[in-house]
């Protein structure tokens, strides 16, 4: 069984797949983190990421692989763990304008259906819900206003000591949110059989219980 959740960037879907991917024996798929580790490779060896043609010729130079150390996932691009290094925010920007890149898209895509089929998956990102696995049993659509998304990454900032601007992060957010849902390919949307969850008022230990008991009909009823 696999569950697929979707949606914009800090609506809170990595923290809660982790929990459900806990609560309930799942392994948990970041596929985000495929897309940032694939920029951060261009970011590292000088590749314009703007620039598509030469983005696409390096795709076959770049291994990602994902590997599980005391259940937490591990991202290793060209054997190097890169796991802490692509959660700069300047990675993340730049994965975004890669992801609109078919050759990019391509390769990911094998890799996540292949981690899908091998084992029961709860995996998150933009499309996996209309592209990657649309026959997932589960879809969620984890949203929540761009005002509440930028207070909790700002609260997160502070916690760690960085200065920043709650209005310069939630435009960063709004723009990243508007590349992912106009581009031609796989764009960022709720597929027709998702349930939408707004996280905008609730905590997260009540976005998991909701997740769960949804996932836990599922499973009952197969
Ligand atoms: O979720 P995260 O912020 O780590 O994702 C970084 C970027 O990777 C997103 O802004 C999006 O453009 C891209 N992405 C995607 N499809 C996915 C997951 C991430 O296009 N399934």
């Amino acid at each position: 069984m696999n569950i697929a959740i979707d949606g914009p960037a800090g609506a809170g879907k990595s923290s809660i797949a982790k929990l459900v991917a806990k609560e309930m024996s799942f392994v948990y798929v970041d596929t985000g983190a495929m897309f940032r580790a694939m920029a951060y490779y261009c970011m590292t060896e000088g590749i314009d990421v703007s620039d598509e043609r030469a983005v696409s010729d390096n795709c076959d130079n770049i291994d990602i692989r994902i590997e599980y150390q005391n259940g937490e996932q591990h991202i290793f691009m060209n054997g190097r763990d890169v796991s802490t290094e692509i959660r700069q925010e300047e990675v993340g920007k730049h994965a975004s304008i890669m992801a609109s890149y078919g050759a990019v898209r391509t390769k990911l895509l094998e890799l996540q259906r292949k981690m899908a089929a091998e084992t029961d998956v709860i995996m998150d990102g933009r499309d996996i819900g209309t592209v990657v696995l649309p026959e997932a049993e589960v879809k969620i659509f984890l949203t929540a206003s761009s005002r509440v998304r930028a207070e909790r990454r700002y609260k997160e900032l502070q916690e760690k000591g960085v200065e920043c601007s709650l209005d310069k992060i939630e435009e960063d957010i709004v723009a990243r949110d508007k590349q992912d849902m106009t581009r031609e390919i796989a764009p960022l949307k709720q597929a027709e059989d998702a349930v939408l969850v707004d996280t905008s008022y609730m905590s997260i230990e009540e976005v998991t219980k909701t997740i769960r008991e949804i996932a836990e009909r599922v499973q009952e009823e197969k």
